[in-house]
């Protein structure tokens, strides 16, 4: 903390400002009773305020009554108080805290509040049991990890504020009570009382308003913006999250990947992240998929994905000769020097099962480059050679593939590389790394629904080998083969932005809406807004969404963004500390014209 408080009868100083130069003078803090020890005659307390933690020293000569109530101050207690600043003697220097060469003598005290036993322990790095952490939250805040997370929280959001502002940026508002915007989740709905049976979506992101912002002339926006999408949640994932949203006009993918590197290299900087200066590489979607399966690569580890189908076209081995057959591939990685025990081959089966693959191959090269594999009898001595040859695999490296269609085995060898990362413990402390993915299709086909469904969303500029045009477009062969100008910003295997150059010309919205299954009289009526406001001479323009949770989350160094958030909620949505979400009186939903048709579930 760098200002000084205004001396009032609390405190004139920051308990963890008095330091060696403050040695001789008086000052007056307050704050909690950190812990406090009594030795050998002489009472030492811990006080602690946001700024840090200074030694408190009761003297029994400084009066009985004092000594007496620092005997009874327990841990939590609020107090203020006021003394002399001491050198301590030399071998009571604490080097660990920036107060650990003075003291504070205490001459007087005010006891402010008391408090009951604290549920656990503040002054301790012990872990603790999250639900815990959440239900005392109040308390679980004080600890000095959530305090350094919640400054740095603070600092890059001004760090954001500050650099986009001395960039001509706008922070503009837009509605929390709004209508569905598409950004592929759930939503949360509002209903809403004064037109009964209607209800509001909560945004997924400003997405349309601020392309509305651009088509009404104001250039460069951008906006610390709450966003609610009602999803399965996982370790990254809150229904609730903050995103940095902006938008440009007159602008391509250079001018916001320009704009949005520099604030984040300083945003990395702030971290202390040890990163490469801008420019980032940026890499294909396709690649990305081919070589790590996934498009949010995580680089920091080998395991690199290798396409071995060529060798294999003509092979006798029928399951691989099927795959190949019907369009799909063969691909593999080189695990390096590994003796896994058979159970752990079946776990990593299951892996790649689960990620949607029928099964998985595995063989060890052996001395003579012969493999120990359960198919190694199918497969020639050619083909053995090739693929080792393929995957750089030399005597004792294990190699596993997949058979499938390409999505599918890129998933499958995807999800493996993240496994086996994490059981050998792979990823090297320290090491970061960033680029963009850029080249996107447009549209992934969701086979359970039998539609197209947008990779990022659709308001994305779609492309063509041709131009960009909705003749273009209708030209084109299929949604299917049309590439998107979207890009992503992905720090060590997540996603940490995205966004897109948009379609400006209303005819080339009409034909993505068609192809996601919009028919025009449904567009007009989710998306009349936008189409309308197109039609009004709507600039070239694009823009980006930033999780901050996630980028505060990267830069502490944390594994969870309920560690960043104040007061987030669980892996199932609700709030320990509130109880929240709760049933609701049947009269507030009569006011609302509803009716609940399931009892509240209660969770204990
Ligand atoms: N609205 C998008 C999202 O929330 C980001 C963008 O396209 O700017 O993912």
């Amino acid at each position: 903390m760098r200002h000084v408080p205004r001396a009032n009868p609390y405190r004139d100083s920051w308990a963890g400002d008095l330091d060696a130069a403050r040695a001789g003078g008086d000052a007056r803090v307050s704050g909690w009773v950190h812990n406090r020890r009594d030795h050998g005659g002489l009472i030492f307390v811990d006080l602690r305020d946001r700024s840090g933690i200074v030694q408190l020293v009761f003297h029994p000569e400084n009066g009985a009554e004092l000594f007496s109530a620092a005997e009874r101050l327990r841990a939590e207690y609020v107090i203020s108080v006021a003394g002399a600043v001491v050198r301590r003697e030399t071998g009571q220097v604490n080097p660990n805290l920036a107060t650990g060469e003075i003291e504070l003598q205490v001459a007087e005290m005010q006891l402010l509040a008391e408090s009951q036993p604290p549920p656990f322990p503040l002054d301790s790095d012990v872990e603790l049991d999250e639900i815990v952490r959440l239900r005392n939250r109040t308390l679980d805040l004080r600890r000095r990890p959530m305090v350094d997370a919640l400054v740095l929280r603070h600092e890059v959001v001004r760090t954001i504020r500050e650099t986009l502002s001395d960039e001509d940026f706008l922070e503009i508002e837009t509605p929390v009570l709004t209508r569905s915007t598409p950004e592929g989740a759930r939503d949360f709905l509002v209903p809403s009382r004064l037109s009964p049976g209607n209800f509001y979506a909560l945004p997924q992101s400003p997405q349309l308003f601020k392309q509305l912002l651009m088509v009404a002339g104001y250039e460069r926006y951008f906006q610390i913006a709450r966003c609610f999408r009602d999803e399965d949640l996982r370790a990254d994932r809150q229904p609730e999250f903050t995103q940095l949203d902006l938008e440009m006009s007159f602008v391509d993918e250079d001018d916001v990947i320009d704009v949005n590197e520099r604030l984040m290299a300083k945003l990395f900087a702030l971290g202390g992240l040890d990163v490469p200066p801008p420019p980032y590489e940026r890499m294909a979607y396709d690649e990305a998929m081919l070589r790590f399966g996934s498009d949010r690569p995580d680089r920091r580890f080998g395991l690199e994905i290798v396409d071995v189908s060529d060798a294999l076209r003509l092979s006798e081995f029928k399951v691989f000769a099927s795959t190949l057959q019907r369009g799909g591939v063969v691909r593999a990685i080189n695990c390096g020097c590994r003796d896994v025990p058979r159970s752990q081959l079946d776990e990593l089966t299951e892996v790649a099962k689960r990620a949607g693959a029928g099964g998985l191959v595995w063989a060890y090269v052996q001395e003579d480059g012969t493999w120990r594999s359960p198919i190694a009898k199918f497969l020639s001595d050619a083909e053995v050679a090739t693929i080792t040859g393929a995957l750089g695999g030399l005597p004792g490296d294990l190699l596993l593939a997949v058979a499938d269609t390409a999505p599918v085995a890129a998933n499958a060898l995807g999800a493996l590389r993240l496994e086996l990362a994490a059981r050998w413990d792979l990823v090297p402390e320290g090491r970061h790394d960033v680029l963009w993915i850029v080249d996107f299709p447009m549209f992934g086909y969701n086979e359970s629904e039998d539609r197209w469904d947008a990779l990022h969303h659709p308001f994305s500029a779609p492309t063509t080998p041709t131009g960009n045009t909705a003749a273009d477009l209708d030209a084109a062969g299929g949604p299917g083969s049309w590439g998107s100008r979207n890009y992503d910003l992905v720090v060590d295997g997540w996603e940490l932005g995205g966004g897109s150059i948009r379609i400006h010309d209303p005819a080339v919205q009409r034909r993505v809406f068609a192809a996601i299954g919009l028919d025009e009289e449904e567009a007009e009526a989710r998306f009349g807004f936008l189409l309308e406001a197109l039609r009004f001479g709507a600039p070239p323009h694009g823009g980006i969404a930033f999780g901050i949770d996630r980028i505060v989350t990267l830069l502490a160094g944390r594994d969870s963004i309920r560690d960043v958030i104040a007061f987030p909620k669980t892996a199932s949505g609700s709030d320990p500390l509130t109880g929240a979400p709760a049933p609701v009186d049947a009269k507030q939903l009569r006011e609302l014209g509803l009716r609940s048709t399931v009892a509240a579930r209660v969770d204990a």
